[in-house]
């Protein structure tokens, strides 16, 4: 039945009512019709209502059964319509804005720059996920004053500046809460819409630590190198200039000028060769070339270069390779580097009289190959840090030596990029214990 026809209906039952009540005499007949009538309307009324009611539901949970309860199509159809039209429209903006939200969630989240975004009175209203490395104690950030959180770290009052003024704030600050860190800090107050009181501050965290401490680690490193190469050179230069002086004259003293000479050019050398080989394996561009190579054989040859020096200062050298006949997979000429540095190394730093040893062994799946010597050892204390470059424990004895402090520096590089490591025992006046470990392949 449509909506018009129980319209219809209706009026016919209350023209029929009315016809009969005023054919009825009695008060009694009238009040029993009367009673009748409100029955029956109440409960059309309430049938309509359960309808309606009942179509709006299904037209919401399964639109496809509408055709089946059509039983006052018209009338539904209109508020179906209407409503869903009204619903389609609100889930519509719903998604948009969960999209725009996501959207922006996404970019936020994949900043490495910390963003918050505050009232004007300083509390966070939101911020993305890298701005909690800013503040990793903080167990509660949302709701929190930023001018609170920023006090550890003494920038309260920038915060505080930002809030208050109209112009941007853009600094770098260094907050020493246990570990220094120096961050860039850019703070902006937008204008809101209803007075001065109103708005919104912005801030954007960025950590400089890092790259302030490559900065440092550059210039420590050029002055370094600088440094390294003056030394010789002005020896070369001055000496140089003595001989052009008169000292050519006198042979003997002509001579030992130029030995001298000589030295340092040879020392020039190394300094250049060695920071050569360090830029290629820091420029991540060293290609490795992988063989097998029998261990003792490369062992022999590195020895064969040193075994003079050995003889000259009295240094016995020891090699226990075991299985003798070890073979292992790796770019020779890398691990040619690295041996031939830790041999150096040990005699250097042993005096005369004392053991320099080789030995070797797999051990859990790796080629264990350790160079031990009877020298002077390394204190505990520059144990850690004798794998920086130019870091010497004795910088006089290592010139001395002829060494450049970038030695152990290469062979630490080398290693990691065989897959390897190294670790150093070493106890003063009783001499140290250099262990690589490989893959063993
Ligand atoms: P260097 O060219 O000065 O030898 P390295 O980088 O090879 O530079 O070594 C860094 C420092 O580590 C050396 O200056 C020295 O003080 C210390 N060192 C390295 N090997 C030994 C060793 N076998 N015995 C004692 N000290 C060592």
């Amino acid at each position: 039945m449509t909506f018009r026809g129980v319209i219809a209906t209706l009026f016919l039952v209350i023209f029929s009512a009315g016809w009969f009540f005023s054919r009825l005499r009695g008060t009694l007949e009238r009040s029993l019709l009367i009673l009748f009538l409100l029955i029956f309307l109440y409960l059309l009324i309430t049938y309509i209502s359960r309808q309606v009611r009942r179509q709006i539901q299904i037209s919401f949970d399964a639109p496809q059964r509408m055709q089946e309860n059509t039983w006052f199509d018209d009338l539904l159809d209109e508020i179906y319509l209407n409503v869903s039209r009204a619903h389609s429209e609100k889930l519509q903006r719903e998604s948009e804005v969960k999209e725009l939200a996501a959207r922006s969630d996404a970019v936020l989240d994949h900043m490495v720059e910390g963003v918050a975004v505050t009232d004007i009175k300083g509390h966070i209203l939101l911020h993305n996920k890298s701005f909690c490395r800013f503040f990793p104690d903080e167990p509660r950030i949302i709701g929190e004053p930023l001018g609170l959180l920023a006090k550890k770290a003494g920038i309260d009052d920038l915060i505080e500046e930002v809030l208050s003024g109209n112009n941007p704030v853009h600094t770098e600050v260094t907050y020493s809460g246990g570990l220094s860190k120096t961050w860039s800090l850019l703070g902006i107050r937008t204008l809101g819409d209803s007075g001065p009181k109103s708005g919104y501050g912005i801030f954007l965290f960025y950590d400089l630590t890092e790259i302030r401490r490559l900065e440092r680690v550059r210039k420590d490193f050029v002055a370094n190198v600088s440094h390294e190469i003056r030394t010789p050179l002005t020896s070369i230069s001055g000496f140089a200039e003595a001989l052009m002086d008169g000292a050519l004259e006198d042979p003997k003293t002509a001579r030992s000028f130029l030995e001298i000479i000589v030295n340092q050019s040879h020392r020039l050398n190394s300094i250049v060769t060695d920071l050569l080989h360090l830029a290629t394996l820091e420029s991540g561009k060293a290609s490795l070339v992988m063989k097998p190579v029998d261990l003792s054989s490369q062992v022999a040859s590195i020895l064969e270069a040193i075994r003079e020096m050995a003889r000259e200062k009295g240094i016995r050298l020891i090699v226990e390779i075991d299985p003798p006949n070890l073979v292992y997979e790796t770019d020779e000429g890398k691990m040619n580097l690295v041996l031939s540095n830790l041999l150096d190394n040990a005699l250097k730093y042993t005096p005369s009289g004392g053991t320099v040893s080789v030995g070797a062994q797999i051990f859990q799946g790796r080629v264990e190959i350790s160079v031990s010597d009877s020298g002077v050892g390394i204190p505990k204390e520059d144990l850690g840090r004798i794998f920086e470059r130019f870091y010497r424990v004795d910088r006089a004895r290592s010139r001395e030596m002829g060494g450049t402090g970038l030695g152990l520096s290469i062979v630490k590089h080398v290693l990691e990029l065989l897959g390897g490591g190294i670790r150093v025992k070493s106890t003063p006046g009783e001499g140290s214990v250099f262990t690589v470990s490989l893959p063993f392949k």
